[in-house]
């Protein structure tokens, strides 16, 4: 994603030197140049943001609107949290215009292996409806941020938000891959706007295909299988609905 795109700053060393005076036929001798500045380069980093005030004078900020000030490199969780900012914004403008009722932004956790919650431990990526939080496994996320790119990752989040908006409308009822498949639609619903936003690189939307690729259910898992995902196509297929038709047609 764009918003995720590393500035390329280069430190402008300001060199300011004296000029030779020249031949000077002044017998008496040159008068003095007048005193210049001495260049004190006090932003080591040339983020904008001096070393006085920069946790990081040596690595440039990433100014993508979140943790601008601090003047660090985004971590990786700083992804999640641009991810999961911006699919916030898609359905809190969603719920208020189409839907004409607020909307509640899910809490986000971080964990490595397995986790607790109010619906029981769970690992990979989840949602637990009780408690309002979408988990996200870091070591799975991590993987798919460096095999395949920085979409992926955030296709992952947007279906966990997907779970949490159905949660809001009542709709986690549905059986898995109902459910599942509607998740993947409403994360197409957010891509598209995200496209129309600007907010996409070329690739991004291949990367999310190929996310929702490699975690189709196996060949031969039945419709009502508890857990079922959808297959390989039907999760691309569910996503590419959500993108070209928008977040309405998923229900
Ligand atoms: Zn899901």
């Amino acid at each position: 994603m764009k918003s995720l795109r590393r500035a390329c700053l280069y430190c402008a060393l300001a060199v300011l030197s004296a000029l030779p005076s020249g031949c000077n036929s002044n017998p008496v001798g040159p008068s003095p140049l007048p005193q210049l500045p001495v260049a004190v380069n006090n932003d080591t980093d040339g983020d904008g943001i001096l070393n006085a005030l920069d946790r990081c004078p040596t690595q440039p900020e990433t100014k993508n609107g979140v943790f601008d000030r601090d003047g660090c490199p985004d971590q990786v969780a700083d992804l999640y949290a641009v991810v999961k900012n911006d699919v916030d914004l898609f359905w809190t403008g969603y719920f208020n215009s189409v839907l004409l009722r607020p909307y509640f932004s899910a809490n986000m956790r971080l964990f490595r292996g397995a986790t607790g919650s109010f619906c029981g431990s769970g690992s990979g990526p989840f949602y637990c409806g009780l408690d309002n939080t979408v988990y996200l496994d870091e070591g799975f996320l991590e993987s798919q941020l460096s095999r395949i790119g920085d979409f992926a990752v955030a296709v992952v989040i947007a279906h966990e938000i997907g779970h949490h908006t159905q949660n809001l409308l009542g709709l986690l009822g549905q059986i898995s891959i109902q459910k599942e498949l509607q998740a993947d639609c409403l994360a197409g619903g957010w891509a598209a706007s995200a496209t129309i936003r600007g907010q996409l690189d070329n690739g991004d939307l291949q990367e999310g295909a190929r996310s929702l690729f490699e975690v189709g259910d196996p060949a031969g898992t039945p419709w009502f299988a508890s857990g079922a995902h959808g297959s390989a196509a039907q999760r691309n297929q569910a996503f590419a609905t959500g993108f070209a038709r928008g977040a309405f047609s998923c229900s």
